[in-house]
């Protein structure tokens, strides 16, 4: 592309209904060409890519940075389970497992925004992504309600919290709706209440990333599910 005053000039007036004059100085100009790349892995033994250095993508629907925060909650929790908590080192690749899946949807979509074959929309929220399928995820109810493991946990109120404002944070949060509370670690967040129809009923584990590690009826399994983070 000519990037020369005049070469701007002409593409402001073929593109909009300005004149060429009405350009009147060029301060920046840059010959900006999209590229997609994905890394082949995100973790090799100490070294973890995260953000562009993992991915990137043309800027077409503005995924760029709300995948790469979203990769570094999804790490950071992990280092701090197996740093400071004494999670099982195994624990780390689950980031790759996670993260490089949605990364390869996000390039996807935005090489379809950029191409003019999408338009913004749910997608590109990123709120209705989730980890259902990741081996961290386990739903042990026969008929889970609209709320299952691996879902992003959604908002609402119970017993006067807000959900959003008991998440935020490293920690982990358990959500009981309808059941009784199960003995927990100290440093879980616990918030319980009657209903909540959002959730349907049972006992919810909530990762310091919002997501739901583990669902059930029953509150046998939260203590081994939670012992795989370190925390007992
Ligand atoms: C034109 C454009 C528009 C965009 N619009 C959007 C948008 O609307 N929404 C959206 O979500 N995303 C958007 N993005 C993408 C978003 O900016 C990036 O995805 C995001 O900034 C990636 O964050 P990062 O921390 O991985 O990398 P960066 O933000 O690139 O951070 C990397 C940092 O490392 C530093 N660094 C590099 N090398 C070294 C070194 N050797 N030693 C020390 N430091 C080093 C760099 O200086 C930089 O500060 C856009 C990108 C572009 C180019």
């Amino acid at each position: 592309m000519d990037v020369s005053p005049e070469g701007i000039r002409k593409v402001v007036a073929a593109r909009s209904h300005l004149a060429p004059e009405d350009v009147t100085e060029v301060r920046w100009a840059s010959d900006f060409r999209p590229r997609a790349a994905l890394a082949d892995r995100f973790r090799d033994r100490r070294v973890f890519l995260a953000g562009d250095a993992a991915h990137v993508h043309s800027p077409a629907g503005g995924q760029g940075l709300n995948t790469s925060v979203q990769d570094a909650y999804n790490l950071g929790w992990k280092l701090g389970a197996v740093l400071r908590d004494g999670a099982g080192e195994a624990l780390l690749d689950t980031y790759e497992e996670e993260r490089r899946a949605v990364a390869v949807d996000m390039l996807g979509l935005s090489t379809s925004v950029h191409r003019g074959e999408v338009r913004r929309g749910e997608a590109t929220r990123q709120l209705g992504l989730g980890y259902r399928g990741s081996t961290l995820t386990r739903e042990t109810r026969d008929a889970p309600g609209p709320v299952r493991a691996g879902d992003r946990a959604p908002d609402g109120t119970l017993d006067g919290v807000r959900l959003f404002d008991a998440f935020r944070g490293p920690h982990w949060t358990l959500v009981a709706i309808g059941t009784r509370l199960p003995r927990v670690p100290e440093s879980v967040r616990v918030v319980g209440g009657a209903g909540l129809g959002t959730y349907g009923s049972g006992l919810f584990l909530v990762r310091p990333d919002s997501y739901v590690g583990w669902a059930g009826d029953q509150a046998a399994g939260v203590m081994g599910y939670l012992g795989r983070f370190g925390l007992r």
